[in-house]
């Protein structure tokens, strides 16, 4: 289980290529300037933080600490 409230993107890093709202678009959406922000009550059941982690290419999306 992944919680969009656990996560953060660097939004210097992002390209806003995408590819995180692609493969879980319960997690991420794009902010008014098209790079991607993690959706706060946004869960995946059956997703692992390390897939979420190496989706982007920029590493951009990172844990909460
Ligand atoms: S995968 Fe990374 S670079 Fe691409 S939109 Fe998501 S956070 Fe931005």
């Amino acid at each position: 289980m992944v919680k969009g409230s656990d996560l953060k993107v660097d939004k210097k890093k992002c390209i806003a290529c995408g590819a995180c709202v692609a493969s879980y678009e319960e997690l991420f959406k794009f902010d008014e300037d098209g790079k991607s922000e993690p959706i706060a009550d946004g869960e995946c059941e059956d997703c692992e933080i390390a897939d979420v982690l190496e989706i982007c290419p920029q590493n951009a999306i990172s844990k909460k600490s």
